[in-house]
This record gives C-alpha cells, structure tokens and sequence, in this order.
C-alpha cells in the first residue's frame, strides 16, 4: 500500500546520489551485509563487566578498534558474522553496562542534569530510568528512502522546543506506555519481517532512552538498519556509546547560532555540542540531516547550517530541507515564528542549499 502513497520512496531505490551517500545502510536493508549492531555483538569485551569505569571505557576504546576491523572485513566478505562465536561477553554488553552506570549521574546529554534515575529522580527531560514509548508503527512520513520505517516514539525530550508539533509527546514523559527492552526488541524483529526497511528510534528525543535503546538491539536477533533520530544534544559519552550501533544518524540540525536555540528550545550551548556530534556521528556511519526552515529564519539558522553541512561534511551528504513548519504548541507567543512560512522563503532556503554545495537533497 506504501508503494501507491509514496511513490517516491520507491524511486529512491534508484536514486544514486541516496545510494552513494547511504551505501551500507542500503546493503542492510538489501540484507546483503548485516546490521552494525549485529557486529558490535560478535566483538569480545575484553574486560571484567564489574571493573572501575576508567577500566570499562579503556575497554570500550579497545573494542571500537576490533569492531571497526571487523566492519571491513564482514563488508570485504573476509568474515561471515555466522562463522564467529558470539562472546559470553560482548561490546554491545560493555555499552549497555557503560550506559547503566551514566543513568546513575545522568549526563545522557549536553544538560549533565547529574540526576541518579536508578533512584526514582528526573532530570530535565523528566524521563525516568524505564522507557515510556507515546506510539510505535510503521511510519509512511519520513524521507523516501526510510519509508516504510517502524518507528517507536518516546515520552519525554532534552529539549522544550516552542514550535513541536509532538508536544503532547515530547513534554509529557509521565505519558505514554512502559516498555521494556525486550518488548521494543520484538517489536523490532517483527516489524523487519512485515517489511519495515528499518527501525527508527524517535520521540520527543532517544537520547534519555539510550540504555533502554542499546539493551533492545542487543536483544535483538534480526538484521535491521537502526536509526538514530535526534535533536543532537548528546554528551560525547552518549556519543561514543553510540558508535558501532547505528547506521544512520537522522538528524535535525536547527539553529545557527546559540541565541536562536535558547529562545525557541530552551537549551544552551547548541551549536557547539550538535556540530560536535554531527562531525562524529559522520565519521562513524551514515547521515541524513534535516534542517526546518523557520519563518524569518533564513540569514541567522539556515544558511550558516546548511554552510556548516556544505563546508565540514562535503557537498554530498543527504541532506532535507524542510517546509513542514506550522504554528504549534506555544509558537503563538513569539510574533516572528507564529506563521507558516512563505513559498518565496522555501525557495530561498534552497536557493542557499545549491549555493553553499550541497547535492544531494532529499527531493
Ligand atoms: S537525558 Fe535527561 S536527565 Fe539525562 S542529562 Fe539529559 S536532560 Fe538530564
């Protein structure tokens, strides 16, 4: 049925820039090479799970290095992840183990909020340590290539922004429905045999989600692209946690400047720490950045991201330039961004994309 909706995802198929630029994760949901996860998975760790955290992530430093060789080898045909005993001990088991000890002082993000959510105490987000998930289905309305993508919605977000249009979501983390990571791995590993092209871990923000996250794909046995779809504003711990277990980040890439991000989501420090994770998110895996183009946002947000994208990741990387916005949420309350924004002013936005290099936008 997807196919008569969304004609364009089938197209996408064959859209060599979107191939180019997202190869493997094409190769895994071809099923011609298996999931990052799955790798990570066939990695020993080589540690005692219970050592000092300094032990753990020198650990999980080493490990990075064998996954990345493995990577190449399984993508080479060297290695069939088959052929390999899984280890009683794994570096997705180490990340997990990492993961649980941040929730401790949680600094999931850039917020650092310190919170022990092991003990009944919130942060920012207001995410408690069990996950709360607002709806899970096969979504129809990402980018074409994506589409159809099971994609789960988490209660609760790092950021506040003024505009969501899924802020009965994002700022009710109390909200929604537990779930564990073994029910979120079924979910999962169903969803790829009705179909899905990929699992797609959204909210509000993954981000406060992210042990709950990485227990489920290790609980997972099936071969399905994971999707990271976020705001960003990940800590570098996050980050590294991160590496070896996605394969693409799907990104939004809001604000220019840091006064833009304060005033309409609520959240310091921004472009600092989302350019960070954009650079190390590039060099881990595979990217789609969206950038929302607000009203009257077109010299202070997106030109100097879509320059940023052009000038530190090269002109190729997918990138969707966004016409959704509407007036959502507390939108009314700021008179610049409480109104749709024009045609002329899409156009502009991608007028500046062709201008600063960028060749390979989602249609
Ligand atoms: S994930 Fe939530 S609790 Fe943790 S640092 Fe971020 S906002 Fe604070």
């Amino acid at each position: 049925m997807w196919r008569i909706f969304r004609p364009d995802a089938v197209a996408a198929l064959r859209d060599e820039r979107a191939r180019k630029s997202l190869a493997r994760y094409f190769a895994v949901m071809e099923g011609r090479l298996p999931a990052r996860f799955l790798v990570c998975k066939r990695v020993k760790a080589k540690v005692d799970l219970s050592a000092s955290d300094e032990e753990l992530w020198r650990a999980h430093e080493r490990g990075l290095k064998e996954f990345r060789k493995l990577l190449v080898d399984t993508d080479k045909g060297k290695t069939e992840l088959e052929n390999l005993k899984q280890p009683e001990s794994s570096l997705l088991d180490l990340k997990v183990a990492l993961a649980r000890r941040i929730l401790k002082s949680c600094h999931f993000c850039e917020r650092r909020c310190g919170f022990d959510r092991t003990a009944g105490k919130v942060g920012v987000c207001g995410v408690g340590e069990r996950s709360r998930i607002a709806s899970e289905f096969m979504h129809h309305g990402e980018e074409s290539v994506l589409v159809p993508s099971y994609t789960i919605f988490f209660n609760g977000c790092t950021f506040h922004c003024q505009y969501c249009q899924n802020w009965d979501i994002s700022q009710y983390p109390e909200a929604g429905v537990e779930v564990s990571p073994q029910t979120l791995a079924k979910l999962a590993e169903g969803a790829r045999k009705d179909g899905a092209r990929n699992v797609n871990w959204v909210g509000g923000d993954p981000t406060p989600n992210l042990h709950n996250i990485l227990a489920a794909l290790n609980e997972c046995e099936v071969s399905i692209p994971s999707v990271w779809n976020s705001n960003m504003y990940c800590s570098l711990e996050t980050m590294k946690l991160l590496f070896g277990t996605q394969d693409v980040y799907l990104t939004d890439f809001k604000y220019g400047n840091d006064d833009c991000a304060l005033r309409y989501s609520k959240v310091p420090n921004y472009f600092g720490v989302v350019s960070r994770n954009h650079k190390l998110a590039f060099d881990d895996a595979e990217l789609i950045i969206r950038h929302l183009v607000l009203p009257r946002g077109l010299e202070c947000c997106t030109r100097p991201v879509l320059k940023w994208i052009s000038d530190n990741l090269g002109g190729m990387v997918r990138t969707n330039v966004m016409n959704q916005y509407r007036v959502e949420a507390m939108a009314h309350k700021y008179p610049e961004i409480s109104r749709r924004l024009t045609a002329a002013e899409f156009e502009k936005a991608l007028e500046i994309a062709r201008e600063v290099g960028l060749q390979n936008l989602e249609p």
